[in-house]
């Protein structure tokens, strides 16, 4: 099947070709004929899929070739489509996209995220824009300065909702819906569904299609896989080995707090290996600079906390290593779902210390598999070492880690579930407000 079968435009097959596709990946066989109808959806689509193609080419393609007169002939054009996503590095790259898709159409897009200045944005969409790309924090905060007008929306995209549900988002996603027409079609995408996601779903979606994909949890055999056994205190001395013996040229290394990646940046130069970290404690132009780094392959190690490396979308990524295994089991899938994508092959490594032991076996339960083992010679683990509590929190810097692992241990089967008050017999009061939110994520997307 070609895009074309699909019933995109020709300016959109144009496009897409020029990116190197030929072929729609699974959710976009079965997401743009879906989208061209009209109707809402619900997908169940990791990143890593081809989901931001899925909703962006329809999206285009209604947008470009619907009859409706521009709502605004005299005044600037009005947004036709938004894009909520979680994470400004996921809503900087869904915006590229929607960008170079619709490269031979009369449509513009814009993206407008948080931790940077607000007055380029609001001079963007005084100027006019059809679509546009947003994280909810800051999008409320044009909506509070009426420097927005979402009057005119016609098509909504709910971009990895169950990330923004995770980070604390719902109220304001719940502002954004209030604001906009009724009358729209509505996008879903997400990779999880818990309860929160199918409420969201229940009162925000019309007789929605759904589809689901694969989830990269069963399709991860392209990515090898394996975990080092390795004392707490030689995970930095084995990297390096690692890095230098198997001269590795772009690694994206994971931690589980910020300090943890700013200490591994360190040690790891002087080894003379060149890196540098994101995390939610860092500018938005040190991201962006250390992104671009590396994926011009200036930079040979990207050290990232899990939200600050969600949706991070470097093709052909080869190696990416678990310094620290995730908090969160599902974390996992997404991590290692950086490298392997569409189709290439990649590497996954964990360095596992014996304080990680109950993680790791989440996670094998998750993906229903056992990592093979293997200890390098030199690194050999102390058999008779004791497990220590997990550092979750950064020291004294507000944090690093999301979701407490006693909730597993206390949850099971609740995977990152918060662990009772004790004595209360109650869940903990959920948090409330983003800045709560901003807090367990460093103040992510905004
Ligand atoms: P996504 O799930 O949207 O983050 O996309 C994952 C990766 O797949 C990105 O690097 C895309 O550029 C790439 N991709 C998207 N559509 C296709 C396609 N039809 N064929 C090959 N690669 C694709």
């Amino acid at each position: 099947m070609s895009f074309t079968d699909l019933g995109l435009a020709e300016g959109i097959v144009r496009a897409v070709t020029e990116q190197g596709y030929t072929q729609p990946t699974p959710i976009q066989a079965q997401a743009i004929p879906t989208v061209l109808k009209g109707g809402d959806l619900l997908a169940g689509a990791q990143t890593g899929t081809g989901k931001t193609a899925g909703f962006t080419l329809p999206m285009l393609h209604r947008l470009s070739t619907g009859s409706k007169p521009h709502p605004n002939k005299t005044s600037a054009r009005a947004i036709r489509a938004l894009v909520l996503t979680p994470t400004r590095e996921l809503a900087a790259q869904v915006e590229e996209n929607v960008r170079a898709y619709a490269k031979y159409l009369p449509l513009n897009s814009a993206v407008i995220f948080g931790g940077v200045g607000i007055n380029p944005q609001i001079k963007l969409l005084k100027h006019g824009v059809d679509i546009l790309v947003a994280t909810p924090g800051r999008l409320l905060d044009h909506m509070q300065q009426g420097t927005v007008n979402l009057d005119h929306i016609e098509i909504l995209v709910l971009d990895e909702a169950d990330r923004m549900l995770d980070m604390g988002f719902i109220r304001d996603i719940r502002k954004v819906l209030a604001a906009l027409p009724p009358k729209r079609q509505n996008l879903l995408f997400s990779a999880t569904f818990s309860d929160d996601i199918k409420a969201l779903a229940d009162g925000l979606l019309d007789s929605p299609a759904t589809i689901e994909v694969a989830r990269r949890n069963s399709t991860v055999e392209v990515i090898d896989q394996k975990i080092h056994p390795v004392d707490r205190d030689r995970k930095h001395p084995l990297l390096a080995h690692l890095i230098k013996t198997n001269n590795w040229s772009q690694v994206l290394v994971f931690t589980r707090t910020k300090h943890g990646a700013n200490r591994l940046v360190e040690q790891l130069g002087k080894d003379g290996i060149s890196g540098m970290a994101i995390h939610g404690n860092k500018s938005q132009s040190a991201r962006t600079k250390a992104l671009s780094e590396f994926k011009d392959g200036t930079l040979q190690v990207l050290v990232a906390t899990d939200i600050a490396a969600r949706g991070i979308d470097i093709d052909q990524l080869p190696h990416v290593v678990n310094y620290d295994l995730p908090n969160v089991p599902e974390d996992y899938v997404h991590r290692i779902g950086r490298t392997g994508r569409a189709g290439a092959t990649g590497e996954a490594v964990s360095l596992v210390c014996v304080d990680e032991l109950n993680m790791l076996k989440d996670i094998e339960k998750l993906i229903k598999r056992k990592l093979p083992s293997e200890v390098i010679a030199g690194f050999e683990p102390d058999l008779n070492a004791k497990p220590q509590p997990i550092q979750l929190r950064s020291h004294g810097h507000g944090g690093g880690g999301r979701r407490p692992q006693q909730g597993n241990r206390a949850n099971p089967g609740k995977p990152g579930g918060q662990p009772a008050r004790p004595g209360s017999g109650k869940p903990p009061a959920p948090a409330t407000g983003r800045s709560a939110a901003q807090h367990r994520s460093g103040g992510r997307g905004r």
